[in-house]
């Protein structure tokens, strides 16, 4: 192996340049180099062809360790292949005040569009909406950090990205691990009182959006909202004023995504794999693995599907609220979702029934699934369950059958084993 020796003074170079990768004398034993780690063979459908292995063979030149927004901007954009490293807590040093335009004040815009005004029949438009558009463009272009081919993006211990939204558009290669990402709320939520029954209030920023791109590997990350949590906002017009979007959504013809080891917690819309019914952009691709994340308190969207081959074992969810909760897998067209050795912990009051939701899909596969309520385990049939209560029935079986997976556990061990070692700071 010729690249061997190369590869390997690099590493060193950067332990060298890394300080905090070796400090201390509880440190003694060597760690793994974040990265340079590349997803291994097989480890779901990022594994497929070429493989990904995100920018570890940048050269010494172009690895950086970033402590604030512009510096992980600067790295994004410098020379690929790249590794970053994230040290420390990366915010946006700027306030929502800083990105409002054109007059917009959320004062103003609640009383332009406030239904016993505007009504409840169109889209909000003029003036205030313009100004909150303008609004919303600024904070987008300071928050919204484009990821390029050939990264991968690591946390040193404790690093933390907060309100930025990381974007792998149009890329191929992508690599990110071990951060605790925060709270990418949006400034500026435009209502929709034609979205749904009673309108909404929606947001733009996930922590990642994946769009157009392949071969991305996100591992052993922590999502959450902070402090900044929905349970603390307000109700505007009889509706939660909502600020978040996902977590980790994989939309506009994305393939070959691995999802693993995450904990994505206290969140509303969690994963989206596909966002539109329209098959020009999506049929044949968004094939991603969800593999040994925990899902601790999110509502919906774990994952949602559209047209994807989606393979989801060895995960941990718990509900705890039956409340607000809305569901766990989306089936939605012509989505082929294969829904492995899972373990679901329920509430007393979460209706197993309600863990699948019909967006418009036909069927899906559900095998070997573990529910456990008040202590007791039992067998789950997710699809049973769901056809037992709702109509039209979903069929069982998604067609397909993958072949790209690490060793599937026995759902039995999913809840020790991902509490144990799922999210940030948790590869050894
Ligand atoms: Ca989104
Ligand atoms: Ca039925």
């Amino acid at each position: 192996m010729p690249g061997r020796s190369l590869l390997l003074s690099a590493a060193l170079a950067v332990a060298a340049a890394v300080p905090v990768l070796g400090a201390g004398p509880a440190a003694a034993a060597p760690r793994p180099d974040l990265g340079r780690q590349t997803l291994p063979a097989g480890d779901g459908w990022a594994s497929a062809g070429t493989g990904t292995t995100g920018g570890a063979a940048a050269p010494a030149a172009n690895v950086r360790v970033v402590t604030d927004r512009a510096g992980l901007a600067a790295a994004l954009a410098s020379p690929g292949p790249r590794i970053i490293y994230v040290k420390g807590v990366v915010d946006v040093d700027r306030t929502c005040a800083d990105f409002a335009t054109g007059g917009y004040t959320l004062a103003g815009y609640l009383a332009a569009y406030d239904p016993a005004v505007w009504g409840r029949d169109t889209e909000p438009s003029g003036p205030l909406e313009d100004a909150r558009a303008a609004s919303a463009a600024a904070q987008t272009k300071y928050i919204k950090l484009k990821v390029p081919s050939g990264t991968t993006i690591v946390g040193l211990p404790g690093a933390t990205i907060r309100g930025v939204n990381l974007h792998v558009d149009k890329a191929d290669n992508v690599i990110i691990r071990n951060i605790r990402f925060e709270d990418a709320a949006d400034c500026f939520p435009q209502w929709d009182p034609t979205d749904g029954a009673e309108g909404n209030w929606n947001s733009l920023y996930d922590n990642i959006s994946v769009t157009g791109s392949t071969h991305v590997w996100i591992d052993h990350n922590t999502f959450s909202d902070g402090d900044n949590p929905d349970s603390a906002q307000p109700v505007y017009f009889g509706r939660p004023y909502q600020v978040h979007d996902g977590q980790a959504d994989i939309t506009a013809g994305s393939d070959f995504v691995t999802v693993s080891w995450n904990k994505f917690t206290d969140h509303d819309k969690t994963m989206l794999i596909g966002s539109t019914n329209n098959p020009a952009t999506d049929r044949g691709k968004l094939s991603v693995t969800v593999h040994h994340n925990e899902f601790y308190n999110n509502l919906q969207r774990l994952p949602r599907v559209r047209f994807g081959k989606v393979h989801v074992y060895n995960n941990y969810y718990q509900v705890p609220d039956a409340g607000p909760f809305e569901y766990a897998l989306g089936v939605g067209v012509e989505s082929q979702i294969y829904a492995e050795n899972n373990y679901f912990r329920l509430s007393r009051g979460v209706d197993p029934a309600d863990l699948l939701y019909n967006w418009g899909g036909t069927t899906l596969t559900a095998k070997g699934n573990l529910l456990r309520v008040g202590g007791r385990e039992t067998p789950l049939d997710l699809v049973a369950a769901y056809n037992a209560k709702n109509d039209p029935d979903l069929g069982s079986d998604a067609g397909w059958t993958p072949t790209l997976h690490t060793t599937v556990d026995p759902a039995a061990t999913v809840r020790r084993e991902v509490s144990r070692h799922a999210g940030a700071g948790e590869i050894h």
